[in-house]
């Protein structure tokens, strides 16, 4: 008898934006495998007795590699009834779930999705931020700075070049190729951006500015962070009026 996998998503970092599905299955889980971002906070509501295993953390200077947290899961589900992966935000969002899956699938181990509030909504609602409001947004795009195997690499030519709100995942080290990148494809270098650091963590830090001004962000934001680019983004009426400005620039004169 295998034991079943759950991979779950634990939020932004906050305990009480877990699901209550994710609540229930971590105080049943005989093992809990998570990665770096999963706050101790919500790892301290694991039944006692539970194996925690950290797969996110560095072993000298290596990480495990996919094929080893692959290989984890596959053997904890041999042994454990219950078996929690915790991952960061929703597990399906940039998780690399997919080897994972593969993985359970080829040793034809039982697995459940458990969705969890991904980054990009955490951030928009700290932000107090419509990422699809209905006067200048119709979309949203969630990219990536970072493409696996890469160091840092953007690329935006797929999907977000006709998005008019962007949420970027891991823009640390990639702000000025971003912002050039966005600049150079036909943004205005005033559309607004904000960076919000550990979104619902105690050291929650949100950072105004605009696509020109993301190349002198120094020192950059600490990591995780998650930048929207977008007139969604200005603030407070701002963003009313940048959506006015393109049909009816003397409304906006008058709203200024
Ligand atoms: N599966 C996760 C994303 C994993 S990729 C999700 O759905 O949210 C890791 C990136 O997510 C980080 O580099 C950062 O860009 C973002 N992120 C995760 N948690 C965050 C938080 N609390 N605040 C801001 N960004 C966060």
């Amino acid at each position: 008898m295998t034991g079943t996998v759950y991979l779950v998503g634990a939020g932004p970092g906050d305990p009480d934006l877990l699901t209550v599905r994710a609540l229930r299955l971590l105080r049943s889980a005989d093992v809990v495998l998570h990665d770096a971002l999963v706050t101790d906070e919500i790892l301290q509501l694991a039944r006692p007795h539970a194996q925690l295993i950290d797969v996110g953390k560095r072993v000298g200077e290596k990480r495990l590699t996919q094929g080893a947290i692959n290989q984890l899961l596959v053997e904890c589900a041999q042994w454990a009834n219950i078996v929690v992966r915790l991952k960061g935000g929703d597990p399906l969002i940039f998780g690399r779930v997919a080897e994972e899956m593969s993985a359970l699938r080829a040793a034809d181990i039982d697995f459940e999705i458990v969705p969890g509030i991904t980054a990009a909504i955490a951030a928009a609602a700290q932000a107090k931020i419509p990422l699809t409001d209905r006067s200048v947004s119709s979309s949203v795009a969630f990219v990536t700075a970072h493409k696996a195997g890469d160091k840092y690499q953007v690329d935006f030519t797929e999907g977000s070049a006709a998005a008019t709100t962007i949420a970027i995942y891991m823009p640390g080290g990639c702000y000025r190729e971003i912002s050039q990148h966005l600049i150079a494809s036909g943004r205005p270098a005033n559309t607004p951006c904000v960076v919000v650091a550990s979104a619902c963590r105690a050291n929650q830090e949100l950072l105004w500015t605009d696509l020109a001004s993301l190349q002198e962000l120094s020192p950059p934001p600490e990591a995780p962070a998650l930048l929207i680019i977008g007139a969604v983004a200005g603030r407070g009426d701002e963003a009313v009026a940048v959506s006015l400005l393109g049909s009816h620039p003397e409304v906006f004169a008058a709203v200024r």
